[in-house]
């Protein structure tokens, strides 16, 4: 197995508070790697620092050989690492069609500026494919609807759509399932097991043990800016250090 993401020797400090704290992670290309740990452990900040929101005091961040670090966040998105953000980041007044259209767009020319006398419908290609990734996520139906008035859980499908489309090799998601309800959730886990997005690797911050253990073939735990414990689902159940961590939450 060959490692698509390297963080190494990762510092990162605001302030007095020592966020990170010589984080060191490997994900191997196919899998699904979990990062579970309490509140304010550093999960997003190790996110941010791998997709350049964030830039790590010292330590490295090699996607495909090549480190990240430095790079603007919209050209480590080009070379294939995406989030999806724990605040849903979509275009309320525009069409689902369009949120999926516009991530597109934006990959194929390196920008894009919204014209709204412009119809997006022109670009054929990108059309047909934004309403098979619609379709892929059960919402082609509602491809006119404005983003804004869907239900929670159809604002975070959408926005794994708008993440499917930019064809990503490293897919990144920050509490995919925050907020949802039950069933919600089951149909998320469903969709992130299965096709496309189940072939791709992932890396998942979750706070949901359930879609965890149905997710992962590896977890890591992060306590405190530290990585406490790597190992499979049923070594990090067992792991001693993990209970205690999570016992003080
Ligand atoms: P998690 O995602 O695991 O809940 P975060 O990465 O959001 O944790 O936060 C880790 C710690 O860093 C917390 O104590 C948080 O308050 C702090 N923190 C995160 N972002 C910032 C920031 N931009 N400025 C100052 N402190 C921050
Ligand atoms: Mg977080």
């Amino acid at each position: 197995m060959s490692n698509i993401l390297e963080i190494k020797g990762v510092n990162k400090t605001f302030g007095g508070l020592h966020a990170l704290q010589d984080v060191n992670l490997q994900i191997e290309e196919g899998e699904t790697h979990a990062i579970i740990g309490p509140n304010g452990a550093g999960k997003s900040t190790l996110l941010n620092c791998c997709i350049g929101r964030l830039i790590p005091d010292n330590g490295s961040v090699t996607f495909n050989g090549k480190n990240m670090i430095g790079m603007e966040a919209h050209d480590i998105n080009h070379a294939g690492m995406v989030r999806v953000f724990q605040t849903p980041e979509i275009f309320p007044e525009l069409t689902l069609l369009e949120n999926v259209m516009i991530p597109a767009l934006a990959k194929r020319d390196g920008t894009f500026k919204f014209n709204p006398f412009k119809s997006l419908l022109k670009e054929t290609a990108i059309h047909e494919e934004a309403m098979a990734t619609l379709a892929d996520f059960n919402l082609d139906r509602f491809h006119d609807h404005h983003a804004g008035s869907m239900s929670r859980g159809d604002k975070r499908r959408l926005e794994l759509a708008m993440g499917l489309i930019q064809h990503p090799t490293l897919l990144l998601l920050d509490e995919p399932t925050a907020g949802m309800a039950r069933h919600d959730t089951n149909a998320t886990i469903d969709l992130l097991k299965s096709g496309k997005m189940g072939e791709m690797t992932k890396v998942i911050i979750e706070h949901d043990m359930h879609v965890v253990f149905s997710l992962a073939d590896r977890i890591s735990v992060l306590a405190r800016g530290h990585i406490i414990a790597t190992g499979t689902p049923e070594e990090i159940k067992n792991d001693p250090k993990v209970k205690e961590a999570y016992l003080g939450e």
